[in-house]
């Protein structure tokens, strides 16, 4: 019996098309096709479960194996199989709304993903890498025959009776001369290690090599021998699969390690496991972050009934969450995504808003049940719930409650806490709050020193976005401004509009005034004489809290109108104390005496702001020599 017929589009060739339109992504041809035999075996066991097959199920098993010789890939499964009927049926008629509509639509597409999964050609993939594909299929049905098609990649096929003798499916695909790259043992094993390792049907990968003499091959490859081994590649049931109350937290471990072999082990992760309104199971984990350079996107692995689809999560997390590690697998989310469709699937954004909710609800059970190891994991989680707060309001609305304020004596509070703690001391006149910051401890060590001494808290804000949180801050919380506590002289930091009465006389902060702009002898230096507790330093230079501010916002490429800061000049204030005893020792020496001592001030002042450099960093330790 042979049998020959025409592929049932009304078009030409379609193949062409394919192999031209989706040439860049040609290896998911394998997912596409395991993941077929994977569901031929579900199936069987389903019928068999359900009394609707009563011989033998077996143990399913999907099989991939190649000749280099003969120039085949084969995919073999023990599922359900084919009559010649289904064959007609499911792979004769493509299914696909219409030839017309596929030949309007291949235009637009962008990748292989797109137009498979629009048009259900997960099989037709196959010619992406073949020039003749063979099926050899026997059904599970009573009575049924084995049947082969063979299809060259025109529109004509041909069935004929096939001779496989056990129930299931070979795909047998003849590679093309442009596709033989595929003809090679690593390559294989690195895409079915892609898409295939977690699939639910062992996956078994035809053979191994052994090294077995030292010396090399003609092609200068360790000398070495193929043997058959029954060789699965995959784990049938990934951690995500199970049951959080069956697992024990070194589960979640080996599992972080054999993802992520190079990294650090994880500060805790969140079982996802839902399966109403949407289905989705997975496991996300709080990397621990070291460094800016660890934050690396694209860690979290997007899976589909536990077939790999993507490392590209964006739209089903939230932004802030791409940085966390681990797996998703919703059958909601098809395994042909593209890119416009994930952002206009509805699954897709309830997905989005769940991941975000589970993991603001973790968040706050770990605050709750154990603040002090919370609190020590801070340094790593605090990054991803400040990007959090700044960029959803809803992650904000619920992290206010868990988010941690440190100070530089490294104590934690929470936003409630910490108002709390300075409410009384740091409001200024008009009733704002003023929260005091440093970004460089050692830095401005001396300005915290003289902050602490008014009774002030200075919160430690140093990482790379805490400039944006800051912004977040200032715009949600009610009355409060923050201040770099190098922004002023700590008299000044919050003006609270008490009078210290100066010293000097006008006459004497004139020329006071006059001596240090003499010795300073330079416009972006703006010298002022104020009336400072007698305990404070003589000379403070310090940089306004909104010039400076601009200023960063330009040095890290901010938005429009930024460049104009960037463009000034560094502007600084030199705050003279008028009522300490050095000033009044400057007033009372002699002319020449007079201009060393306050350059040696000034420069006090710039060397304990780490400001002091090059030559006038020689010139102040020569000075300073000849004075001892
Ligand atoms: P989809 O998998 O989305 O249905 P495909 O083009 O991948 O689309 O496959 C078309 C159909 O061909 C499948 O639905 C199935 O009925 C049949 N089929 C493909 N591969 C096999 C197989 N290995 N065993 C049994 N049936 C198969
Ligand atoms: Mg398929």
């Amino acid at each position: 019996m042979q049998e020959k017929g025409t592929i049932s589009i009304h078009t030409e060739n379609i193949f062409p098309i394919i192999k031209k339109f989706l040439y860049s992504d040609n290896e998911i041809f394998l997912r596409e096709l395991v993941s077929n035999a994977v569901d031929a075996v579900q199936k069987i066991t389903r019928l068999g479960a359900m009394g609707h097959y009563n011989g033998e199920v077996g143990e399913g098993r999907v099989e991939v194996a190649f000749d280099a010789d003969k120039k085949t890939i084969t995919i073999s499964d023990n599922g359900l199989g084919m009559t010649a009927e289904e064959i007609k049926k499911y792979i004769n008629q493509i299914a696909f709304s219409g030839a017309t509509e596929f030949l309007d639509k291949f235009k637009d597409a962008k990748d292989a993903n797109e137009l498979i999964g629009k048009f259900g050609l997960g099989f037709y993939s196959a010619f992406m890498v073949a020039d003749k594909v063979e099926i050899n299929t026997l059904s599970y049905q009573d009575g049924a025959l084995p049947a082969r098609w063979i299809c060259d990649g025109s529109t004509e096929f041909e069935i004929s009776a096939g001779d496989r003798a056990t129930r299931g499916t070979d795909i047998i695909l003849y590679i093309n001369a442009e596709s033989e790259e595929f003809l090679d043992k690593w390559k294989l094993q690195g895409i079915l290690d892609k898409y295939c390792k977690f699939l639910p049907v062992p996956v078994k990968f035809g053979t191994k090599t052994e090294y077995t003499e030292d010396g090399e091959d003609e092609e200068g490859k360790p000398k070495h021998k193929d043997i058959e081994v029954d060789n699965i590649i995959n784990n049938t049931t990934p951690i995500w699969t199970k049951q959080p109350s069956d697992l024990k937290d070194e589960d979640y471990l080996n599992f972080y390690r054999e993802l992520y072999p190079m990294a650090e082990d994880p500060l805790f992760w969140i079982h996802l496991n839902v399966d109403y309104p949407f289905n989705l199971t997975g496991v996300l984990y709080f990397p621990k972050v070291k460094n800016d350079m660890d934050l690396q996107r694209n860690k979290i692995k997007l899976f589909s009934r536990q077939v790999f689809i993507t490392d590209e999560v964006k739209d089903v997390v939230p932004e802030f969450l791409m940085l966390l590690h681990g797996v998703l697998d919703s059958p909601d989310i098809p395994l042909n995504v593209s890119r416009s469709f994930l952002q206009a699937d509805s699954n897709v954004k309830k997905i989005n808003s769940y991941v975000t909710r589970k993991v603001a609800d973790k968040l706050a059970e770990l605050f709750k049940n154990d603040r002090t190891s919370y609190e020590s994991k801070w340094a790593d989680i605090g990054m991803f719930v400040k990007y959090g707060m700044i960029s959803e309001e809803k992650f904000y609305d619920k992290a206010k409650d868990f988010a941690l304020l440190t100070n530089t004596k490294k104590e934690f509070f929470t936003l409630g806490e910490y108002k709390e703690k300075i409410e009384a001391i740091q409001t200024d006149k008009d009733g704002t709050i003023i929260y005091i910051y440093a970004t460089d401890p050692a830095k401005q060590d001396g300005f915290i020193q003289s902050a602490n001494k008014k009774g002030y808290d200075v919160l430690l804000m140093d990482s790379p976005i805490d400039p944006h949180f800051i912004s977040k801050l200032e715009q949600k919380l009610d009355k409060t401004s923050l201040k770099r506590v190098d922004a002023d002289v700590a008299d000044k930091l919050i003006d609270k509009d008490e009078k210290i009465s100066l010293v000097l006389t006008d006459e004497q902060k004139g020329k006071v005034k006059e001596i240090f702009e003499k010795s300073i002898n330079n416009t972006h230096m703006k010298v002022e004489v104020d009336a400072l507790n007698p305990g404070e330093s003589p000379v403070t230079v310090t940089m306004d809290e909104f010039m400076r501010r601009m200023k960063d916002m330009a040095r890290m490429g901010g938005g429009a109108g930024m460049s104009f800061y960037g463009s000034m000049p560094d502007n600084y204030k030199v705050a003279i104390n008028g009522n300490h005893k050095l000033i009044d020792k400057i007033l009372n020496a002699d002319e020449a005496r007079q201009g060393q001592l306050a350059k040696q001030a000034y420069d006090l002042a710039m060397l304990s702001q780490g400001m002091l450099t090059g030559a006038d960093l020689t010139e102040f330790v020569n000075r300073s020599l000849e004075l001892i």
